[in-house]
């Protein structure tokens, strides 16, 4: 905690402070608590005060005061992360970056914006011009772009486009160091994976150039199966036809679908539903491959109807996890990407294997160049041990496992901290003031 909050007040003069107690402590949250893991864990971790800072002048003064007095500083956008990202380990400032909000500029196939940016902002923008963001997490509304470069994955699009750590989905990045004189370094080519999902401690991140999309005009569009292993076979042949555009196609066990209340009407009990964003001049081709596998569409939207009534893709992704907890809170969820090589025939295995223990929710993304079921699997939570013999078992089948249920940097998707993030850190944070404690590694001086 910090010895001398009035003097680190004082010289904050002029940027917005929050040091009201319950305000402090709701800006120390973030969404871990879908693990009950890290419940417990993260329980009264919280920061001294918040700093909000309007503009990249304001940050580097935040960033030099706190180098000086060496207090830690914890980074947050909108606080929408699920593995304790933004929770203050050892307190501090919580440094909020949600009042840089410029779009600074937009043309045909890329953008650039301060961190702040809310993702749907952006997407706004960009379609003025028939662009769009290439991929987004289910959290797009809420959610700021400096915190899904810095702590998400990919989302909403990564069935065309792959994950945001893939080569070409950041082009570029702007971050103050932690340093008494803090420094403003711009990253691009493949410098910006040194930030890349770094969890915040590789800099202060003010500014992003990010590529973009073809804005499409999006159906969305659910197609139940009476067989879930026929419904995800649906799905790899979907995702597969490269001529078909589509941003999203998600597969689910039943009882997945149970948990969306709204979504009843349209799907039957015990039937395992697709749930598809699908542009406009491609759904011609969908239900002859319904047909193939004996599928029915139960419901459609046209895209002009996009932003009105039901949105699918606040179903899908984590956000599946989020219905569910609202209805039992036992449940819990995993992060996993299958193999090319083991593909179907592994999920079919796993969801045979746990039965109701495990719930199997898919979203087809792209690796590579080829189209793998990635899982966000919905798991009844019994006991920790429990859980991580069910990590292991899936492990030792060949499932790659983002473990959402760690606050180390090393248990979760990364495994080993990239070297080149190391050295970067060093030389941005060199006293390792940035949320000290997330990695094994680079631990507090
Ligand atoms: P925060 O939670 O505020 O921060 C995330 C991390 O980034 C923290 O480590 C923080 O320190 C760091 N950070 C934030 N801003 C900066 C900055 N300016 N400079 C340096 N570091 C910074 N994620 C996905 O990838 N795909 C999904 O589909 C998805 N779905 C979700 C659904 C639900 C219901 C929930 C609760 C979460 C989901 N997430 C998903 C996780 C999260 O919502 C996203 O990763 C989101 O983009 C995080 O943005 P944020 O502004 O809330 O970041």
């Amino acid at each position: 905690t910090i010895k001398n909050l009035d003097v680190l007040i004082n010289s904050l003069e002029g940027i917005e402070t929050i040091t009201e107690p319950n305000q402090v402590a709701k800006l120390s949250q973030d969404y871990h608590t879908f693990s009950p893991v890290l419940v417990p864990k993260l329980a009264g971790k919280v920061g001294d005060i918040v700093v909000r800072p309007a503009n990249e002048q304001e940050v580097i003064k935040v960033a030099a005061i706190c180098a000086e007095h060496r207090v830690p500083v914890t980074v947050r956008g909108a606080g929408t992360g699920n593995y304790g990202q933004c929770v203050p380990l050892h307190g501090g400032v919580i440094l909020d970056m949600t009042k840089l909000q410029e779009i600074l500029w937009v043309k045909p196939g890329v953008a650039r914006v301060e961190a702040g940016v809310k993702l749907a902002a952006l997407d706004k923008k960009a379609r003025e011009i028939g662009w769009e963001m290439r991929m987004a997490p289910s959290t797009y509304r809420t959610a700021t772009i400096g915190g899904f470069i810095a702590g998400g994955s990919g989302g909403i699009g990564s069935v065309q486009y792959g994950l945001l750590g893939d080569r070409g989905n950041l082009l570029g990045l702007r971050v103050v160091t932690l340093e008494t004189e803090p420094r403003v370094i711009e990253l691009r080519g493949d410098d910006v994976q040194k930030v890349n999902h770094a969890w915040g401690i590789n800099g202060i991140i003010t500014q992003v150039e990010i590529p973009l999309g073809p804005a499409y005009p999006w159906a969305e569009v659910i197609v139940t199966f009476d067989d879930f292993i026929t419904a995800a076979k649906f799905g790899q042949t979907l995702a597969n036809a490269d001529g078909m555009i589509k941003k999203l196609v998600t597969i689910f066990a039943s009882p997945i679908p149970q948990y969306f209340h709204p979504l009843q009407p349209y799907i039957p009990k015990d039937t395992h539903p697709a749930f598809l964003i699908v542009a406009e001049p491609s759904l011609e081709s969908l239900p002859g491959l319904v047909q193939q596998y004996s599928g029915q569409i139960t419901y459609q939207k046209p895209a002009q109807e996009a932003g009105k009534g039901l949105n699918l893709a606040e179903f899908t992704w984590n956000h599946t996890t989020l219905h569910a907890r609202n209805v039992d809170t036992s449940l819990t969820y995993l992060q996993s990407i299958i193999p090319a090589d083991k593909g179907l025939e592994l999920v079919a295995d796993l969801h045979h294997y746990f039965g109701d223990e495990v719930m199997v929710h898919l979203e087809f993304i792209r690796v590579n160049g080829v189209v793998v079921p990635a899982a966000l699997q919905l798991v009844r939570y019994s006991t920790e041990e429990r859980l991580n013999e069910i990590i292991r078992y899936h492990e030792a089948k060949g499932v790659f496992i983002a473990n959402p249920h760690t606050y180390i940097i090393e248990d979760g998707g990364r495994k080993v901290i990239d070297p080149e993030q190391l050295k970067f850190k060093e030389i941005v944070d060199p006293y390792g003031l940035m949320n000290p404690g997330k990695s094994k590694v680079l631990q507090f001086s």
